[in-house]
């Protein structure tokens, strides 16, 4: 249910914030620039008591929230969400460049990748520590050193990092490291995972299920926020379809429906979305028409000795050159890149 305040005082907020809490809800405090609504989530069964809060001095109006994704979606918070990570601000009119490579695996190669994708102009660093590999046998991330090292290349460049966390006991470790923390495809309905990352404060990059609908990815952002973390940025990365030229079919048209439904930032990922990365700068571009708020790029100085996803990788070159022909995309869809 929204509970639409006629008050911004915050006694008055805290006041029906308890009566949410007595009839045994979760109260979210949504503070937009004209109204301050309170969203109140939790068990479907017996919503109905929580109408009668509508009689509350400095209530305005109490009504059902109808889509299943509640504070993911629009029906509470009707403007854009605002993620800060580091200095960096994401959503709200700026396009952020989350680059780097597939895997951390050593300390030079993440540290002269760092300074390159600075240079290019990448607001922030991507790398894998924890690495989801369909083999046992292929790479399996450097781990907690891997955390080190990019660490390390944050304090070199200024540069925040996201990086992936694939169980819930790793998010503690994780978290003590990183700046973001990325919930890969294969895990996007792992709602252990989704619930412990939650219980952070630290923001979230949800990427999409190879096989998930647009639906199942906001209700997967909705577990991270019911668990009290409203930080999640969400990210299209391809799905699978019946064509077997790409690796992955990139569904851009996924950004007007996201962005329509929920009030979270969005990104695209061409790299994991696409596979080879000559198709990676044309569907950057498009990404940034799309009205899309960031993009996530794969870049390795050597692409051919990739420990993983060399294919999709840019070298820095490209790179370089990818983000001076995104500027005009950019600027038309009226953001900024700094
Ligand atoms: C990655 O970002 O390297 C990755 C494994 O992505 P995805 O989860 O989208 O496959
Ligand atoms: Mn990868």
């Amino acid at each position: 249910m929204v509970i639409v305040m006629a008050s911004r005082n915050r006694e008055d907020i805290e006041n029906v914030v308890r009566r949410v809490e007595e009839l045994g809800y979760k109260a979210h405090i949504i503070e937009g620039v004209e109204r301050t609504v309170i969203a109140a989530v939790g068990d479907d069964r017996g919503k109905h008591r929580l109408q009668s809060l509508e009689s509350l001095p400095h209530v305005e109006k109490v009504f059902p929230i109808l889509k299943g994704f509640k504070l993911a979606g629009r029906e509470a918070r009707t403007e854009d969400s605002v993620i800060n990570v580091g200095p960096v601000q994401i959503g709200g009119g700026t396009f952020i460049v989350m680059a780097g490579p597939c895997s951390v695996e050593g300390r030079e190669q993440i540290l002269d990748i760092a300074q390159k994708v600075k240079d290019a102009g990448a607001q922030m660093l991507r790398g894998g520590a924890y690495k989801p590999r369909t083999s046992p046998y292929s790479f399996q991330g450097m781990e907690e050193e891997g955390l080190k090292l990019l660490k390390e290349a944050r304090e070199a460049t200024g540069l925040p990092f996201v990086t992936e966390v694939m169980t819930p006991e790793q998010a503690p470790l994780v978290a003590e490291y990183a700046d973001m923390f990325q919930i890969g495809a294969r895990n996007m309905q792992n709602y252990g995972l989704l619930k412990a990352v939650g219980k952070f404060k630290l923001p979230v990059f949800l990427k999409r299920g190879m096989m998930s609908t647009i639906n199942e990815l906001l209700m997967s952002a909705e577990y991270i926020m019911a668990e009290g973390n409203p930080n999640v940025v969400l990210c299209e990365r391809g799905i699978r379809t019946f064509e077997t030229e790409t690796r992955n079919t990139l569904d851009l048209s996924a950004v007007p429906v996201l962005k329509k439904l929920s009030n979270l930032p969005v990104f695209i990922d061409p790299s994991h979305g696409t596979g080879n990365w000559e198709y990676v700068v044309p569907m950057c571009k498009a990404a940034a028409a799309s009205g899309a708020d960031g993009l996530m790029v794969e870049v390795h100085a050597n692409p051919a000795e990739a420990f993983s996803d060399g294919a999709q990788s840019l070298k820095p070159k490209l790179f370089a050159k990818m983000m001076r022909e995104i500027a005009p995309f950019v600027e038309l869809m009226g953001k900024k890149m700094r």
